[in-house]
């Protein structure tokens, strides 16, 4: 996307109301820079059997991956961005916020956002991945100007969503497809999660927004489709 106004990273929220039946999943792989010894402790940051669903059922797919659950997982964010079904866009190297006060995570200096952003483009790199898309999601969704001058240099386009699938530390996974059939509209961009122990139901949600949203006419896209045919 072209600069936003005063040269502010522009911000993406979903596709203009229209009437084309297309949705685009997008799965944040989140993994904070100090969550190394709990991943080394056996807690799963990663999530194969959510990758493999979306593979089974070829539902293009947009990947939000942070730099550090790619050097956790490099073998997987190889396959992911080596596999046309996937893009892989940057969720940040450390996952820490852009912005004060967002759900607790720690935050950013302003004068490391940019340095961050490509750190986790280095790591993609690091792993092999290759289809990776100059799309940046904030940590938290959490954003003001201030990162968004920030982060200029970096030439990236933020991803925000319309619809929150609610399965960040769900238990039911009928209760998170519901809320997504429930608020997915032509063009929408729906944020869930590929990372197993914050949103254990999510490969269960997807199985079954899936084949309805299919039933109701929808195509799944990448967020590079979605945006490519903007207005
Ligand atoms: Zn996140």
């Amino acid at each position: 996307m072209a600069p936003g106004p005063a040269g502010l990273t522009p911000v993406f929220e979903r596709a203009p109301q229209g009437t084309e039946k297309r949705v685009a999943l997008t799965f944040d792989a989140d993994m904070t820079a100090d969550q190394g010894p709990r991943a080394a402790a056996g807690e799963r940051f990663d999530n194969p059997a959510l990758i493999e669903t979306l593979r089974r059922l070829k539902v293009p797919s947009t990947v939000f991956m942070t730099g550090r659950w790619a050097e956790e997982y490099p073998d997987q964010a190889k396959a992911i961005g080596n596999d046309p079904v996937f893009e892989i866009a940057n969720h940040s190297y450390s996952h820490y916020s852009f912005k004060p006060d967002c759900y607790g995570l720690p935050v950013l200096p302003q004068k490391e956002m940019a340095a961050d952003v490509e750190r986790a483009f280095a790591a993609f790199r690091a792993a092999g991945a290759r289809n990776v898309v100059p799309y940046f999601r904030f940590p938290g969704g959490c954003y003001d100007d201030r990162a968004l001058q920030s982060l200029a240099p970096a030439k990236v386009t933020a991803v925000q969503w319309d619809v929150v699938s609610g399965d960040a530390f769900a238990k039911d996974g009928d209760a998170v497809a519901e809320q997504v059939l429930a608020g997915v509209k032509p063009g929408s961009l729906v944020v869930m999660h590929c990372t197993r122990s914050a949103a254990p139901v999510t490969e269960a949600a997807i199985r079954r927004i899936v084949p309805e949203l299919r039933a109701r006419g929808y195509r799944f896209v990448k967020v590079s489709e979605l945006m490519a045919e903007r207005g």
